[in-house]
């Protein structure tokens, strides 16, 4: 990959830092290491490809990756210029409340001009655009083809480097700090086992959802105001949603998901069939029309799967843990390159606040715990709401937050703005407090009294609403 000097950025901690694996929490870790390290290498088991394409490292990529608002800030935080890049690539810009008509638990979300844009494209454009404007840093490398097999530690209780195999051949590469950016199949669990400290307790929730996608070229002539729709499944018995996503080149990516193991088939017709029998068919209704340009892609590890790294009494220096490897989500909620940007900018400031990097891992992994915090809440807290969840049930306080939320959900339907707060919260710009402000509450409240039993959406099932001027 040819890289070009541009960074102006000062060196002020060690020599070198090494990150492992190089997808989205890895590539926006090492953009923000480059502030803080002379070199710094980003070692991938794959080989990048040169144009925005599938790799096997990243196999979501073939399903609808959604770039939330927060996430989109950081990336243009932390790359100047790359979004007007990316609408250059075929990116197109959207307005969350106003081009994503979107089929909730109560009917049809109001549609409505706001600031909440972002931008959709392929995750395969995404990632190439990223690690294509990080190849400009002169102090930073990529090694692909090349897996870390393991850690080095010559000095006690400092991880010292890491170990590399490529072609068949082992190397070992010094380190003054490793960061894991490896994935939920992160391997340094096992690794701090061999150097005789503990692993992380887990904490898995898992409610079975699964995914199927197809990519379609959207039909010629087709005039929409949207760029992306989505049916939300209802617990506790409607099981399956699905989405329709705009990309570059004129094309759609179709997700269709079913939780409790209700999954939705990898064959031509079932997964037609799956979509229609969604409790909106909408979705349905547009695939049909279009000209299927790939096969139907599958995936199932669709776990929360949480590392407690923070609660860790003894981890060693100079290693540490971000994005998927430590927090991984049930992708439904489109969260993980969001948390794993705002882990990047969480490294960024640990890494002004320990000099000499002794304390560092610590200080991190339990900032990290809290940054991860929310996002894990909102997404579990979904989860449990079906029956066949496993790894915890819901206690008094999820299932109070649960019915506040549906009410929200409720009203949200008729009123633009608490439609609007909660796309905010969706979108990671606010905290769920945001939710719980007492004018709103009160609003709220005054609402579940006069609607509560009988609240019935206004907007017809099948027809998307128009946009409010
Ligand atoms: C089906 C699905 C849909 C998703 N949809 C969304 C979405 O809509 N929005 C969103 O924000 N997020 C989504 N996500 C999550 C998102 O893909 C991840 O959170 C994001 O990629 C960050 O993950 P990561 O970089 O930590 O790990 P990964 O993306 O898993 O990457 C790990 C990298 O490390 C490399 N690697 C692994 N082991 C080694 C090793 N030993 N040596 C060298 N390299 C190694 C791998 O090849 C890979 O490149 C989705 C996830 C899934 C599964």
């Amino acid at each position: 990959m040819k890289k070009k000097y541009i960074s102006q950025q000062k060196s002020t901690k060690g020599n070198h830092a090494v990150v492992i694996g190089g997808s989205m929490a890895g590539l926006l870790a090492g953009r923000v290491l480059t502030n803080h390290f002379e070199r710094v290498t980003i070692i991938e088991r794959d080989r990048f490809p040169e144009h925005p394409q599938y790799r096997p490292g990243v196999p979501q990529s073939n399903h609808v990756h959604v770039l939330l608002c927060k996430g989109k800030q950081i990336l243009e935080q932390l790359f100047p210029g790359l979004l007007g890049e990316l609408e250059t690539a075929g990116a197109l810009k959207i307005d969350w409340t106003a081009e994503f008509p979107w089929y909730n638990l109560f009917g049809w979300e109001p549609r409505f001009h706001s600031e909440l844009k972002s931008y959709l494209c392929s995750r395969h454009l995404l990632e190439w655009m990223v690690r294509h404007k990080l190849a400009t840093y002169d102090n930073l490398q990529f090694l692909e083809k090349t897996q870390v097999t393991g850690l080095l530690s010559q000095v006690s209780n400092t991880v010292t480097g890491v170990r590399l195999k490529s072609n068949s051949q082992i190397q070992d590469l010094t380190a003054d700090l490793v960061v894991d950016a490896s994935g939920r199949n992160s391997s340094l669990p096992k690794w701090l086992t061999a150097f005789g400290y503990q692993s992380p307790e887990e904490t898995v929730i898992n409610s079975f959802l699964g995914y199927s996608s197809r990519w379609y070229q959207v039909p010629e002539g087709l005039q929409t105001d949207w760029k992306a729709l989505a049916v939300a499944p209802k617990p506790p018995s409607d099981t399956r949603g699905g989405v329709i996503y705009s990309v570059e080149n004129n094309c759609w990516v179709t997700t269709l998901w079913g939780v409790n193991k209700d999954y939705p088939p990898t064959d031509e017709t079932g997964f037609l069939e799956f979509a229609r029998s969604i409790r909106n068919p909408i979705i349905y209704k547009f695939i049909q029309e279009a000209q299927p340009i790939s096969p139907v892609y599958v995936y199932r590890r669709t776990e929360n799967r949480l590392r407690h790294y923070e609660k860790l009494s003894r981890l060693p220096d100079g290693i540490v843990a971000v994005g998927d490897a430590v927090c991984s989500f049930n992708p439904v909620y489109g969260q993980g390159m969001t948390v794993g940007a705002l882990g990047a900018i969480a490294l960024d400031e640990c890494l002004q606040n320990y000099p000499s990097l002794k304390g560092l891992t610590k200080g991190f992994q339990k900032k990290l715990a809290q940054v991860t915090t929310i996002p894990w809440l909102m997404a579990t807290g979904e989860d449990l709401r079906w029956q066949g969840t496993e790894g915890s049930k819901p206690d008094w306080m999820t299932r109070l937050m649960q019915q506040y939320l549906d009410q929200v959900v409720m009203l949200s339907v008729e009123r633009p703005e608490i439609y609007q707060k909660y796309v905010e919260v969706v979108q990671l710009n606010h905290p769920p407090k945001i939710l719980f402000h007492p004018d709103l509450m009160a609003k709220i409240l005054g609402q579940i009294i006069k609607n509560y039993q009988k609240f019935e959406p206004k907007h017809q099932e099948q027809t998307i609403p128009k946009l409010l001027c």
